[in-house]
């Protein structure tokens, strides 16, 4: 049986349609990133009127390509929490419509937990539950420890900024879209790339954030003032102009990475540490496992460091195939499968109007971490 998702939660028009084997039937997916790089950021009530402009098309070119009849869906799964509101109610308010229309049952999906069940789409054999899933993303930094859809407890979260949030509004500040080659990017993107051209990748250090605190939270603030602070300080030194960039941007980029690595794989030792303790055992009888989740689960260094930190406990780790770690329909999708596949047809429903959006919060504290 085939499930449309429909991700609609921040800046990503994203529609797809996946089957109960995992197999990718279509993925449309629409950037508002070139909009929203004019403004420097995300203005709510535009990002809806460029949903609500796409999504019907959207829709059409995904049956298009999935090569499918309405008729032949199961369910439409829809992001209804956490994210923008008022993207969030195009999603939805479209997903009611069709599903009305064609008398198919919905599927209401969290998206942090979307992201964080996408690497089973391609090995749901081999990343069996429960998993421990460090998410990573614009909006989050999360340990959570997955059981299954709607079992997710959390362990640690960050108590300021997200890594990727941090990561754009550096990127920003250092103006790395003003170079051609980084003008659609976003910011966590350019700034690995920005990170492999250093000459000196040790100028720039940061100190580790909650270094003494024994549990699994994050601060991303701290780097980010620090950031902030250091380039102002090399713009001084070297008088560049208003729309300019410091030279040694790429020198600035892989110091603030090795920051974010480094305290990234800090806390996430402290999480591992924690579930493999004898007398918790959060992996039971299932092998040790990390799954790295969220738009900056892209980053290759980020992730290498938390494929090594996996090894020296003897636990298994993996990622999403990159093109699903950003916000994608296809994640949604899966997620709706993954309610069926556990619940059966006790998740589907037809209550549409009782089903609504939920604003900006992450996974309710269900577990003490330590
Ligand atoms: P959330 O999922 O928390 O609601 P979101 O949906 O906006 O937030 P995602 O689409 O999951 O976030 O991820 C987008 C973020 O990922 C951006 O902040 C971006 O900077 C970051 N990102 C994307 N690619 C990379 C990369 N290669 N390295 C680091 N960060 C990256
Ligand atoms: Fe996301």
């Amino acid at each position: 049986s085939y499930v449309l998702g429909i991700e609609t939660s921040c800046d990503d028009t994203g529609l797809a349609i996946v089957d109960t084997d995992g197999r990718v039937h279509a993925n449309v997916l629409e950037s508002q990133q070139e909009f929203h790089t004019r403004y420097g950021g995300i203005i709510p009530p535009r990002a809806q009127d460029l949903h609500r402009a796409r999504i019907e098309s959207a829709y059409d070119r995904c049956l298009a390509e999935a090569q499918l009849q309405p008729d032949q869906l199961t369910a439409i799964a829809v992001t209804t929490r956490p994210g923008l509101p008022l993207s969030l109610l195009v999603g939805l308010r479209f997903a009611r419509h069709l599903a009305r229309r064609l008398k198919k049952p919905l599927l209401p999906v969290h998206h942090m937990e979307a992201h964080a069940l996408q690497a089973r789409m391609e090995q749901p054999a081999t990343i069996s539950f429960p998993f421990l899933c460090l998410l990573v993303s614009g909006g989050h930094c999360q340990l959570v420890m997955v059981r299954g859809p709607g079992r997710l407890s959390l362990l640690g979260q960050t108590l300021d900024d997200a890594p990727g949030e941090a990561f754009d509004k550096i990127a920003r500040r250092l103006r790395l879209h003003v170079l051609p080659q980084y003008r659609l990017w976003n910011g966590g993107r350019a700034i690995e790339h920005a990170a492999r051209l250093a000459s000196q990748p040790l100028a720039y250090e940061f100190p580790l954030p909650l270094a003494q605190q024994r549990n699994c939270h994050f601060s991303f603030a701290g780097i980010k003032n620090n950031s902030f602070r250091a380039i102002r300080a090399r713009e001084r030194m070297e008088e560049t102009p208003p729309d300019g960039v410091i030279s040694n941007y790429g020198d600035f980029c892989a110091g603030l990475l090795r920051a974010c690595s480094r305290h990234l794989m800090h806390r996430t030792q402290r999480a591992l540490e924690y579930c493999l303790q004898p007398n918790v055992q959060l992996f039971g009888d299932a092998p040790p496992t990390l799954v790295v989740s969220g738009g900056v689960a892209n980053n290759d260094a980020i992730y290498a460091n938390m494929e090594h930190l996996a090894k020296q406990y003897n636990c298994r780790s993996f990622r999403p195939a990159k093109r699903y770690c950003s916000d994608n329909g296809v994640m949604i999708a899966w997620h709706g499968v993954e309610q069926l596949l556990q619940a059966g047809e006790s998740c589907l429903r037809f209550d549409y109007d009782s089903i609504d959006v939920q604003g900006s919060a992450g996974f309710a504290n269900s577990l003490e971490a330590d």
